[in-house]
């Protein structure tokens, strides 16, 4: 009984198009679970296109891991489960778009088992599923010798073992999608189950401008203002820092504007924000 209602896909909200760049990633992911998840009837014969029960999403942060588990849901047509594994929280997507979150540490001395149980039968009712289970590593990381604790274990073997245990029918509807930034940090084991593993790089110029366009799309920019300029000073961002970027650049023009109210003390003037600018932002990261 530890939820009582998940999201159906189109209510995550995010779609493939939300995403700049990473077509090789979307076209993998597309043919890895969007098709076997809506047209399961073409995968059932013979041996050789067998569903995918494991994938790991790895590279570095901020490179929009979490937002393509969560289109990805919403194209395979997937009900959306997640599971955090530093914080220890799962949350399912609700039908009015909140998440119940379940903080697993409250309920992780002496429960595991019974929780990871209540997942898995919980995900074989809800499937099509993906269960996303981000920083991966946190959770079913390399076996920490003594110093690990107990009840980590045992959540991590019964993970597995619960994991291992989904029927070949269920399996073709239901998938553990993992996130990592630390590859070599997971289990021998875990990454056995992960069979399928795509790497999530940086953008470069080029697909920073794809990005950037997405972030943008509906922000009042400086007349002349070039994409390209911007996508080649940003050398090294993630989409993360792209989106962080834009939303201080955003900002600046409110802070001015509250500080001319303060010296003006003129408010019958409706405000106008200046257009954004990112000539403050380019130099420094
Ligand atoms: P971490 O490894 O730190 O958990 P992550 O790889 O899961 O990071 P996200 O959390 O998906 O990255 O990305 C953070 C935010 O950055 C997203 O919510 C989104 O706003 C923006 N972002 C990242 N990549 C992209 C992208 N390719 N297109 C559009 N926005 C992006």
């Amino acid at each position: 009984n530890f939820v009582s209602a998940v999201v159906p896909p189109g209510e995550i909200g995010v779609k493939f198009d939300d995403i700049g760049a990473l077509e090789d990633v979307k076209t993998a992911l597309n043919e890895l679970v969007i098709l076997p998840m809506r047209r399961p009837e073409l995968f059932t014969r013979g041996n050789l296109l067998r569903p995918c029960k494991g994938i790991l999403l790895f590279g570095p942060p901020g490179t929009g891991k979490t937002l393509l588990a969560k289109a990805l849901a919403t194209e395979a047509g997937a009900n959306f489960i997640s599971i955090t594994g530093s914080s220890l929280t799962s949350k399912i997507w609700a039908l009015d778009g909140s998440a119940i979150v379940v903080e697993l540490r409250d309920i992780w001395f002496g429960d595991a088992e019974k929780l990871t149980k209540a997942l898995f039968s919980f995900a074989s009712k809800l499937a099509p599923v993906i269960i996303f289970v981000d920083e991966v590593d946190s959770l079913l990381g390399a076996r920490g010798g003594s110093f690990e604790h107990e009840a980590t274990r045992r959540m991590r073997n019964e993970f597995m073992a619960a994991w291992d245990g989904l029927r070949s029918r269920d399996s073709q509807r239901i998938l553990i999608l993992g996130a990592t930034n630390r590859p070599f940090d997971l289990d021998d084991a875990v990454i056995r189950r992960l069979p399928r593993r795509i790497y999530v790089d940086l953008p470069d110029a080029e697909n920073r401008m794809k990005i950037l366009k997405i972030i943008l799309d509906r922000e009042n920019l400086e007349p002349g203002f070039q994409l390209r300029n911007l996508a080649n000073a940003t050398e090294g961002y993630s989409g993360s820092d792209l989106k962080n970027l834009c939303i201080a650049a955003a900002y600046r023009p409110v802070q001015e504007l509250l500080q001319e109210e303060k010296k003006e003390s003129n408010i019958d003037v409706a405000p106008v924000l200046r257009p954004l600018n990112f000539d403050d932002f380019i130099q420094a990261k």
